[in-house]
């Protein structure tokens, strides 16, 4: 038995849900350190940040041939991969679908649940059980934040444990955002010393933006990164970040001036606000965001090489005018999102090895 499985079924699921993250990411880990299930960003080192996008860009390079495309496409032409999003996604989703094509994964997909039996009653998890019996990877993006972990325990528990990739779980996790939003970090600065010793600045609905609390996480893997955390009032981060940050000796400055720092700041990580969890009809609608915004006038206070971030959808958080800056990273952000995802797929059914000694033989 695999260690990752043999590690998970020691536990029920209520000891394994309530295990602290450390023991959590270690049970998910396979024997290399690796990810098996990827369910959390707490699960990735800088051994594994640094080996992703090392992969990723391997595997784009590569893909820029006909040759390299055909050999990339052969890696998992044996696999299945069911896309499983229950709540509203298109960009997530295709770049999933996309990722998976370049490796040759088949996929399959289950958007809508009232074509399903789990209209008929059946539970999320007997679903997805039984979908698991069909495919080898299942991707799923749920409006419940414990989903995917659940079922990763419950299918490491069956005869068919099929790795589980989180693409979005509640108000919680994005990993899969976040590593894609590391590499663009990155790639932004390998040429100016790298990711180290910068300011990254986190803008808008901080509270219920599932995309900053894991990028924060990732961030510890780097040295000396302050994070400023800027939110109307209401909208900001949550102490268990914070508490985090204060763990790892991180620096961090919580403030609700977005003017006053923009001067200072390398990267800026624009978010939307999410009112699709608000407690009541027009809870938002009430929060005064209007100092939450970049346009022309903002990016002008910007230093000439800070770079500009979104993980999309935006709405008018970022004027279109703004899309011609040089600094604005957000398009190249999301193209970067199906390479990482295509590396981090690659990793899961270890294709690493191979992918490496082809790009070193042919490019
Ligand atoms: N929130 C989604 C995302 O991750 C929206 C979408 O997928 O269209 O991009
Ligand atoms: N696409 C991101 C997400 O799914 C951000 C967003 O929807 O605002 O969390």
């Amino acid at each position: 038995m695999p260690a990752h499985v043999q590690h998970i079924t020691a536990y029920s699921w209520p000891e394994f849900q309530n295990l602290p993250m450390a023991q959590k990411v270690r049970c998910l880990a396979r024997e290399d350190g690796t990810p098996f299930h990827t369910l959390f960003a707490q699960q990735f080192d800088r051994a594994n940040l640094d080996r992703l996008c090392k992969l990723a860009t391997e595997i784009r390079t590569i893909a820029k041939s006909r040759s390299g495309m055909l050999f990339l496409q052969s890696l998992l032409s044996h696999k299945r991969a069911m896309l499983y999003f229950t709540q509203p996604s298109s960009r997530t989703f295709l770049s999933f679908i996309s990722a998976c094509q370049i490796l040759g994964l088949h996929t399959g997909e289950v958007r809508d649940t009232s074509t399903s039996s789990e209209f008929k009653g059946e539970s999320q998890e007997d679903s997805i059980r039984t979908f698991s019996s069909y495919f080898d990877l299942i991707v799923m993006r749920t409006q419940e934040k414990g989903l995917a972990e659940h079922m990763a325990w419950t299918l490491s528990n069956s005869e068919r444990p099929v790795p589980i990739v989180n693409a979005g779980s509640g108000k919680d996790q994005h990993p899969t955002q976040a590593l894609l939003d590391i590499y663009t970090l990155n790639r932004s600065f390998e040429r100016r010393g790298g990711l180290r010793n910068r300011a990254v600045m986190f803008v808008g609905d901080l509270a219920r933006g599932r995309t900053v609390r894991s990028l924060s996480s990732l961030l510890l893997n780097y040295e000396n990164i302050e994070q400023i955390f800027v939110a109307p009032d209401g909208l900001q981060i949550g102490q268990d970040v914070i508490d985090n940050l204060a763990a790892r000796g991180a620096r961090w400055t919580v403030s609700s001036n977005m003017r006053e720092h923009l001067p200072a700041v390398d990267a800026i990580y624009m978010t939307r606000i999410q009112d699709e969890w608000d407690s009541k009809q027009g809870e938002s609608a009430c929060i005064d965001t209007s100092a939450f915004k970049i346009g022309a006038e903002e990016m002008r206070l910007c230093k000439p090489d800070a770079i500009l971030m979104h993980p999309l959808p935006r709405r008018d958080e970022i004027a279109t005018e703004v899309d011609r800056d040089p600094r604005a990273m957000y398009w190249r952000q999301m193209r970067n999102g199906m390479w990482m995802r295509a590396a981090l797929i690659a990793s899961t059914f270890d294709c690493a090895t191979r992918i490496d000694e082809f790009y070193r033989e042919n490019l």
